[in-house]
């Protein structure tokens, strides 16, 4: 049953006067509020805020809730966003009072116990990567590229090379071309080959003394793992530039490869999708970053160092970094659960979460390739890139038709039309903790939509409360007051 009450603002449902507690009668003498604070600090008028009683606030809030998909309650195959099952023994620890209750200013000495924990943080995630210096500072996968090219600027200016330019293949995420924007180079394309890798005499061309960086996704947004890394490294190398690595899919070669040993000097992890870390509206994130030696000294301060007394702190006496990304010491919650999720499974059980995310990915690809040709390779690594173009083609059936459907069947939809380098791509990523079971089920239901009419998945998703959204009109005019929505 549906009714209105679930897409009624708190603004809309506001009743003047209505509240959720009674304050007892002051018992001290009141003062104006001129007589407390300066005039200039004080709003003409109390600002126009919604007033309800408590249970009005927890249904709506419970209600807006439960329209959304979540890992807790459905399937949630988002390719390149891993949404994998977030343990909630993860959100107890995170949770104790230790962590929760800590104030960010408090002396070192204070919080031993979190320092210490976020020192070997910095030295698990170093090992992971193979790449020694780690600052566990930057908020989000995307600020932490633009960290590492921030580092990468100060590395080159203190050498005194003139480096402008950030190359980034076709097939990269949004995020790549855009933080090198932001943190002051030129971005550039490198072209993908028909197999979906880099195109080696493309990026020879574009590589050159003003190459400052080559920032790779690998494995490939393609599912793939690229098999020219080596040589792609030893260019870079060649050409004086630092070889960048979007950690983004490192799902598939915990334990198994490491950066830093294929050629990176510096890249990203994203604990919301390696290290099982909620994802949440955009935030609270963390994105650590970890980079060679060389390039350590440049790191945001502060980082946790350890004493030879055996005392952890926070050292902010770093000359040559770049300075602070982000307030205080990074997401520390967010990176405590990643912590619990490393420290859980161990070296051994991190390279069996991505040989299960390989397996789960390969077993997947195998139902669905003859309803859903997948252009690049039989096999893929965690995550693979199917294509509705054949279904455009014949019947007038779009990647997007089939993600809509989707959400009638109980299921969150893949990613879709990313990479931009397969048409009417369908991007799905298990993960390693799905079983079979609902594999089949998802594969089952795919190929029920597929045999549905072009009319019938025109017009879905039929169950949601919301139907088919003009998308870029619900992203340019968000309607912010609740219409009668009705299908
Ligand atoms: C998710 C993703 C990013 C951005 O990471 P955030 O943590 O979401 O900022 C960058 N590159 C790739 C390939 C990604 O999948």
């Amino acid at each position: 049953m549906r009714n209105t009450f679930h897409t009624q603002t708190l603004f809309e449902l506001s009743q003047p006067g209505r509240r959720a507690a009674v304050l007892p009668s002051c018992d001290v003498p009141e003062a104006p509020l001129e007589k407390l604070l300066p005039t200039s600090s004080l709003a003409d008028a109390p600002p126009p805020l919604p007033e309800l009683a408590e249970g009005d606030v927890v249904r709506h809030f419970t209600n807006l809730s439960q329209l959304n998909m979540s890992v807790d309650t459905h399937f949630y195959p988002l390719g390149s966003c891993t949404m994998k099952y977030n343990p909630k023994r993860n959100e107890r620890l995170a949770s104790l009072p230790g962590i929760v209750d800590v104030h960010p200013l408090q002396p070192d000495h204070s919080v031993q116990g979190l320092l210490a924990l976020l020192y070997d943080m910095q030295a698990m995630l170093a090992e992971i990567a193979g790449l020694p210096a780690v600052s566990l500072q930057p908020a989000a996968g995307a600020q932490g590229e633009m960290t590492a090219l921030m580092v990468a600027a100060a590395y080159f200016r203190e050498r005194g090379e003139q480096r402008t330019k950030v190359l980034a293949p076709d097939s990269a995420h949004g995020t790549n071309p855009a933080s090198a924007a932001v943190a002051g180079f030129d971005a550039i394309t490198v072209k993908s080959n028909a197999d979906g890798f880099v195109d080696l005499d493309d990026l020879r061309a574009k590589l050159d003394g003003e190459t400052a960086v080559f920032m790779i996704t690998n494995p490939t947004t393609l599912g793939m793992f690229e098999p020219n890394i080596a040589q792609i490294a030893e260019m870079v190398h060649a050409a004086g530039a630092l070889l960048y690595l979007d950690g983004a899919n490192m799902n598939a070669i915990l334990g198994i490869t490491r950066p830093g040993d294929f050629g990176a000097d510096m890249m990203h992890f994203n604990p919301h999708k390696t290290f099982s870390g909620p994802h949440g509206g955009g935030g609270p994130g963390a994105g650590p970053i970890a980079v060679t030696n060389k390039l350590g000294p440049y790191l945001p301060s502060p980082v946790v160092v350890k004493d030879a007394d055996g005392k952890y702190r926070l050292d902010n006496d770093r000359p040559q970094s770049i300075g602070r990304v982000r307030s205080f010491f990074g997401q520390v919650g967010v990176l405590v659960r990643a912590y619990c999720y490393i420290r859980t499974y161990g070296p051994a059980g991190l390279r069996k979460v991505s040989e299960h995310a390989v397996l789960n990915a390969n077993y997947l690809l195998s139902l669905l390739k003859d309803t859903f040709p997948v252009p690049q390779g039989d096999r893929c690594m965690h995550e693979f890139v199917a294509s509705a173009s054949k279904l455009k083609a014949e019947r007038g059936i779009s990647a997007m038709d089939i993600a809509k459907r989707l959400l009638d069947y109980g299921y969150h939809a893949p990613t879709v039309y990313f990479p931009l380098t397969v048409k009417e791509a369908l991007m799905i990523e298990p993960t390693e903790t799905e079983s079979k079971e609902t594999l089949d089920a998802f594969a089952t239901v795919l190929k029920q939509i597929v045999a549905e009419s072009a009319e019938q998945l025109h017009g879905a998703p039929h169950t949601t409360v919301m139907c088919r959204a003009d998308e870029v009109q619900a992203a340019r005019q968000p309607m912010l007051v609740a219409p009668q929505l009705t299908h």
